[in-house]
């Protein structure tokens, strides 16, 4: 592969890949509809874990260990080049009313993953103590989400690469099954190569590119409290609700998984619930409102597995796109099985449950 890459979507998934093309030596172009991270890699939690690794199947989680594995080394990185601070933070996560623990534990160690019952005595908050069947996971991580993606984009244009915000891709040409131009609502530009990153609007089609299957948004909602610093030090989870703690204190609650089309509205009733099931776990939140209350549009999959290939129809259009919950955690394992792909390189991990055709077999579930 030589030439220049333009990167169509500039959330964590687009940014990503670029990083992983210029320390490679290629040339890179990010073309981004609104600004830089604005979309669900904005709107989401950061924490870098599956929330329950256990109740997901192989495909996930091998990329998502190969991820947990290179995320320290992954953010020195971008840190040193960026000089930005993004907030990882290896927190833990205590996960509550685990279903099957002895089977959690079981998991856990064959897949090399910490975790123990033994609780420390300085997580024991009040109603935590008394919370059953709970599982201590000591290495769970967190990044502060938009920092991570400021941080990404001043790598990307330290180490050389362009960034166009409210730059509208709309289609592209194409002959012999190569794809030669981009129309875009800054013009028409050439390339060599083509990266679709587009979250959760890769589900849409473009002129001339085909939508990715079975992609679809899957709203969340979040809140956001401000505390004191270090009123809670660990990620809280219990039966689908989230607590992220901020080292400035603050606290952010989530989530909802909505099949509301393309709409990002949030509602009382979601923030009053939130806002009830958050405070069982930290009643310090019961006499504290909201500072805010959001909604991110992920990009949906079934079974959380990404589709990341080169395009069926195109021999120079690749595709980065469907991590649906965990885009963050997979960032680094998927930007660079991608780039091993576009360079012809044998990856690390094996391609086959991530590629296009078995993405066409999956569907949908009862369940989001
Ligand atoms: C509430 C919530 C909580 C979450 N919590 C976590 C978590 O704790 N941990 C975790 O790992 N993940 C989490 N996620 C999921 C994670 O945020 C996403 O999987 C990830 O951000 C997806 O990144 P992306 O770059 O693929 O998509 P996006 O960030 O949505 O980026 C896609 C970009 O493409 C642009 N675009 C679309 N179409 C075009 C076009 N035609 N031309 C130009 N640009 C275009 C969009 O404007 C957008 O900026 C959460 C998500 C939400 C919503």
């Amino acid at each position: 592969m030589s030439g220049h890459t333009l990167i169509v979507g500039g959330g964590v998934s687009g940014l990503s890949v670029a990083l992983v093309l210029l320390q490679r030596g290629h040339q890179v172009t990010v073309l981004e509809r609104g600004h830089t991270g604005g979309e669900s890699s904005w709107a989401g939690g950061g924490i870098l874990s599956p929330l329950l690794p256990w109740d997901y199947g192989a495909s996930v989680s091998a990329l998502a260990l190969r991820s947990m594995a290179a995320y320290g080394e992954w953010i020195t990185a971008i840190e040193a080049v960026s000089q930005l601070d993004t907030e990882f933070w290896r927190c833990g996560l205590l996960a509550m009313a685990v279903t099957v623990p002895e089977q959690a534990l079981t998991w856990c160690t064959q897949q090399g993953m910490v975790a123990t019952r033994e609780v420390p005595v300085s997580l024991c908050l009040s109603t935590v103590a008394g919370e059953a069947l709970p599982l201590w996971l000591p290495e769970v991580a967190q990044v502060r989400n938009p920092r991570l993606v400021a941080a990404l984009r001043a790598a990307v244009t330290k180490l050389g690469g362009t960034i166009h915000e409210n730059c509208t891709v709309k289609g592209l040409d194409a002959a012999g099954g190569v794809a030669t131009t981009l129309q875009t609502t800054a013009g028409t530009l050439t390339a060599d190569m083509i990266v679709i990153a587009t979250g959760a609007w890769s589900g849409l089609s473009l002129t001339n590119l085909p939508a990715v299957p079975h992609v679809r948004p899957i709203r969340g909602q979040m809140l956001l409290f401000k505390l004191e610093p270090g009123v809670l030090d660990t990620i809280l989870y219990r039966q689908g609700l989230y607590l992220i703690p901020r080292r400035d204190g603050h606290i952010l609650v989530g989530s909802t998984l909505e099949d509301a089309g393309f709409d990002k509205s949030t509602d009382a009733v979601t923030l009053a619930r939130l806002h009830r099931e958050a405070t069982e776990l930290l009643p310090v939140l019961a006499g504290v409102q909201p500072i805010r209350h959001w909604a991110g549009l992920r990009p949906g999959s079934p079974d959380n597995i990404p589709i990341i290939d080169r395009h069926p129809d195109f021999d120079n259009v690749f595709i980065n796109v469907g991590h649906y919950r965990y885009g963050v955690t997979l960032a680094p394992a998927s930007a660079e099985l991608l780039v091993d792909l576009m360079e012809g390189r044998t990856p690390a991990l094996d391609p086959a449950p991530y590629r296009w055709a078995a993405a066409l077999q999956r569907r949908w579930g009862d369940t989001l």
